[in-house]
C-alpha cells in the first residue's frame, strides 16, 4: 500500500523524522522474534517513515495530518513489546514517543509522566523526589517506556504484591489524543483507563500517564535452591502468602534453567537444584528463614539488587526467555495462567506431562486478590504443530494460555475487546488508522475464537467470575 509520505512530511516540516531505510526497518521492529511463528507472519512489516514528536502539540499535528491523507500510525515506546505489537502491518509512520520522556511531577504515593518516560529513570526521579518508586515494572525495566508498558504489558516485578495493571487503582490516570480530522485530548480516570489499558495503542496516543507509587526499599536479590521444583513451587507460594514480608519478585525456575543458561550465577547453584528467586526488603530475610527450611530450601545467593552486576529481575519475567535465548537460540516460550485455588496441583500436573519439553518458569502474582502463578515456561519448539498441541492440551486441563506467538489483542487472549472496546475505537479511531491490524473485533465483528475463553487479562468475560472463584 503507497501512502503519500512525501505530502505529509512537507505538510509537517518541523517534526523530526526518519527516512533512512535502515532505521526505519529498526524502529518498525520489537521483539516478535522471540516466536517463530511471529518470526515467520511479521518479518516483512515495516513503516514508511518514523516522526518523533517532542510535545503533545506536535502529536496532534501529526495525527490530524495523518488522517487528513489516511496514513496509517502505529505508536512505539521502545519496541521491547514480543508479540508485534509496535510493528506497523500496513506500513504509514511510527509514532515514537521517546522524546516526550519527562516527569511531570512526583507527590507522595503518586508520580506522572510523558508516556515515553523510561521505566528506570521514573524510579531514579520518584525516588530522590519522595522516596518512591513505581509499584511493579516489567523485567525492561532498564529499556522500557511507561506509554508501551501500560498499552503493551501487563505484569511484572512487584506483581506479587501488587497485582497486575488491570487491578483498578494500579493506572490513575491516562491522557489519550484520538485520530480524527481534529484530534481531541481525553483524559481517562478511573474505570475509564480500561479502554487504553493494554490496547496496543490501537484507539489514542497515550502521551501522560498517572501512576500511584509504592515506598522505594534498598533491595536484596536472594537466590534460594530446593532439591525438586514442587519443593520450589510450594515455597514461592507460601513466600507471596506471607504478606507482612515486603516483597517484590518470587519466581520460580526448573533446573537446568539456571545452571545451564544463566552466566551471572555460574557456580551458584548445585547441578538438579530448581531456585526461587526473590527479592526482598532487607528486614525480612530473616522473618523468611524458618519457612524456606521448612521446604527444604538453603539460600545460596544474595546481593543489593542495586549493585548486581545483572540484576534478579533481569533473570525473571520475559527475560528469562530472553537469557536462555542467549545460549540456545531453539527456544520460545508460552504464557499461562494457574488460576487459584488449584494452581499448584495444575502446575504438578503440566510439569509431569510434558517434562523438559516444557521447562517450567512460573511467576507469584497477585490476581483478581487471589495469590496464584503465571507460567512463562520455556519450550523447546519442534514444529508449529506440536506447540499449537501442547498449547491446547494446556487450556484443556484447565491452564489458559495468552498466547505469545499471535500479534492480535484477540488472539493473544490478555485483552477481551468487547462493546465498550469497540464503541471507543468507533470514537476515537473511526477510520481505523491506528495500529491497523491488531484489533480482529474492528475488521470482523462477528469473529469469536476457535476455544471460547474464560478468563481474560484484561476486561471481564461474563463467565471470568465462575472460573477466579
Ligand atoms: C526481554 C523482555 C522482557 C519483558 N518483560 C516483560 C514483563 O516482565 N512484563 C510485561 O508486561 N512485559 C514484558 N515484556 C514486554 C515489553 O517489554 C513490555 O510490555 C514493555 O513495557 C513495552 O514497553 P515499550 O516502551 O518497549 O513498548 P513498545 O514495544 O514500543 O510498544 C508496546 C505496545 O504499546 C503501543 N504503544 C507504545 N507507546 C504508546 C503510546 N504512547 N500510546 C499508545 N500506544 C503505545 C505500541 O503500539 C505497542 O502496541 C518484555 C519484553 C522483553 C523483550
Amino acid at each position: 500500500m503507497s501512502h503519500d509520505i512525501a505530502g505529509l512530511m512537507a505538510a509537517l516540516p518541523d517534526i523530526a523524522w526518519i527516512t533512512d531505510p535502515a532505521l526505519v526497518r529498526q524502529k518498525s521492529r520489537d521483539f516478535f522474534w522471540y516466536s517463530p511463528v511471529l518470526k515467520r507472519q511479521l518479518n516483512g512489516a515495516k513503516g514508511d517513515a518514523v516522526a518523533l514528536p517532542r510535545s503533545e502539540e506536535e502529536v496532534i499535528a501529526i495525527l490530524a495530518a495523518c488522517h487528513a491523507r489516511r496514513i496509517p500510525v502505529t505508536p512505539r515506546g521502545a519496541g521491547t513489546g514480543n508479540y508485534g505489537q509496535a510493528m506497523p502491518l500496513e506500513g504509514g509512520v511510527v509514532l515514537d514517543l521517546s522524546e516526550m520522556n519527562r516527569v511531570l511531577w512526583a507527590r507522595p504515593g503518586l508520580v506522572r509522566a510523558q508516556a515515553g518516560a523510561k521505566l528506570l529513570e521514573m524510579d531514579r526521579h520518584t525516588r530522590a523526589a519522595v522516596g518512591g518508586e513505581l509499584r511493579f515494572h516489567p523485567s525492561t525495566r532498564r529499556t522500557a517506556t511507561i506509554g508501551g508498558f501500560i498499552a503493551g504489558g501487563s505484569s511484572g516485578i512487584g506483581s506479587c504484591t501488587w497485582g497486575i495493571l488491570r487491578e483498578p487503582g494500579n493506572v490513575l490516570g491516562l491522557r489519550v489524543v484520538t485520530m480524527e480530522a481534529a484530534p481531541r485530548v481525553l483524559e481517562l480516570r478511573g474505570t475509564e483507563v480500561e479502554k487504553a489499558n493494554h490496547a496496543y495503542g490501537t484507539n489514542g496516543v497515550i502521551t501522560e500517564v498517572e501512576l500511584p507509587l509504592a515506598p522505594a526499599e534498598d533491595w536484596v536479590d536472594l537466590i534460594y535452591g530446593f532439591p525438586s521444583f514442587m519443593d520450589a513451587a510450594r515455597f514461592g507460594d507460601a513466600l507471596t502468602r506471607m504478606d507482612g514480608v515486603v516483597k517484590k519478585l518470587v519466581c520460580v525456575l526448573d533446573a537446568p534453567i539456571p545452571q545451564r543458561h544463566f552466566k551471572a550465577y555460574e557456580g551458584l547453584i548445585p547441578e538438579g537444584e530448581a531456585v526461587v528467586l526473590a527479592m526482598l526488603a532487607p528486614p525480612y530475610i530473616e522473618t523468611v528463614a524458618p519457612v524456606l527450611a521448612r521446604h527444604k530450601g538453603v539460600e545460596r545467593w544474595r546481593i543489593r539488587t542495586e549493585d548486581a552486576a545483572v540484576p534478579a529481575y533481569e533473570h525473571s519475567w520475559n527475560h528469562t526467555t530472553l537469557q536462555v535465548l542467549k545460549t540456545d537460540r531453539s527456544v520460545t516460550y508460552l504464557q499461562t495462567l494457574f488460576a487459584a485455588p488449584g494452581h499448584l496441583a495444575l502446575v504438578e500436573k503440566m510439569h509431569a506431562m510434558f517434562g523438559d519439553e516444557v521447562p517450567m518458569h512460573l511467576e507469584y502474582v497477585r490476581f483478581g486478590g487471589e495469590v496464584c502463578c503465571f507460567g512463562l515456561q520455556l519450550v523447546r519448539f519442534s514444529t508449529e504443530e506440536r506447540l499449537a498441541e501442547i498449547i491446547r492440551l494446556h487450556e484443556e486441563a484447565g491452564a489458559p494460555i495468552f498466547n505469545p506467538h499471535a500479534y492480535t489483542l484477540e488472539e493473544g487472549g490478555m485483552k477481551h475487546v468487547d462493546a465498550t472496546q469497540l464503541a471507543f475505537k468507533r470514537e476515537a479511531d473511526p477510520l481505523g488508522l491506528l495500529n491497523p491490524g491488531k484489533m480482529i473485533a474492528w475488521d470482523d465483528p462477528d469473529w469469536t475464537p476457535a476455544r471460547p475463553r474464560k478468563v481474560y487479562l484484561f476486561g471481564e468475560a461474563p463467565e471470568a467470575e465462575e472460573v477466579l472463584e
